[in-house]
């Protein structure tokens, strides 16, 4: 058994993330409503519409998953702060590194886990990066067989479009690495280009480490 800790609900920021969801709605519908008695226009529309999706969409989302929650490391007791507490997720405890696992329930993640999508990041590594050999040959980050080639995959941000809205200052530049592949796994790495800098993303925890150690991220 790894240990394993489950989640408290975290009624305080529900409340906040209820008052702020249903204020985006209220907006909204104020919005629409003087479109259409005032005169304001298309754009109080739009808006409106966009506010009132946001916020009803978001609350009913909140709903739904089961709303904010906390939950404390089963290695070092860390509180981490979750959303939606139902969904099953990964993170890495920002007090001692562990990656935990779960929905309501959070466990150790096991050392040879292998995930259905690259979960598990690191920082890219500044300047040339390293991979993993075996007398030589570069090894695939998923299964550990040989790599045939190497293949570039560009960078997505995880933002996306909402954020691109507010500040278009987030238009990044596109990022590219080139990242071993075998003939099965094709889709082993992501890179990720979020607020905090540039993650690479593993399937492997294993493969993950060895690639942090390998280049001292
Ligand atoms: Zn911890
Ligand atoms: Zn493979």
């Amino acid at each position: 058994m790894t240990p394993s800790s489950s989640i408290a609900a975290d009624p305080k920021r529900n409340r906040f993330f209820a008052i702020y969801l249903s204020s985006l709605a209220v907006l909204g519908l104020g919005l629409i409503w003087a479109g259409a008695t005032l005169g304001w226009g298309g754009w109080a529309y739009g808006l409106g519409g966009f506010l009132l999706v946001a916020g009803a969409g978001g609350g009913i989302s909140m709903l739904v998953t089961g709303g904010a929650g906390k939950v404390s490391c089963p290695r070092c007791g860390h509180a981490s702060e979750v959303l939606h507490i139902s969904q099953e997720r990964v993170l890495e405890c920002a007090g001692c590194g562990e990656w935990l696992e779960g929905a309501r329930e959070m466990s150790v993640v096991p050392p040879d886990r292998v995930a259905e999508k690259p979960c598990f990041t690191c920082p890219l590594p500044e300047g040339q990066l390293r991979w993993v050999r075996q007398e030589g040959a570069l090894l695939c980050p998923t299964c550990g067989a040989r790599a045939e080639r190497m293949k570039t995959i560009e960078g997505a941000s995880a933002v996306g479009t909402a954020a691109s809205l507010v500040s278009p200052v987030s238009v990044q530049r596109v990022t590219e690495v080139d990242v071993p592949v075998c003939p099965e796994h094709e889709d082993g790495i992501w890179l990720l280009v979020l607020p905090d800098g540039k993650k690479l993303a593993f399937r492997s925890i294993y493969y993950m480490r060895l690639f942090r150690q390998l280049n001292g991220v």
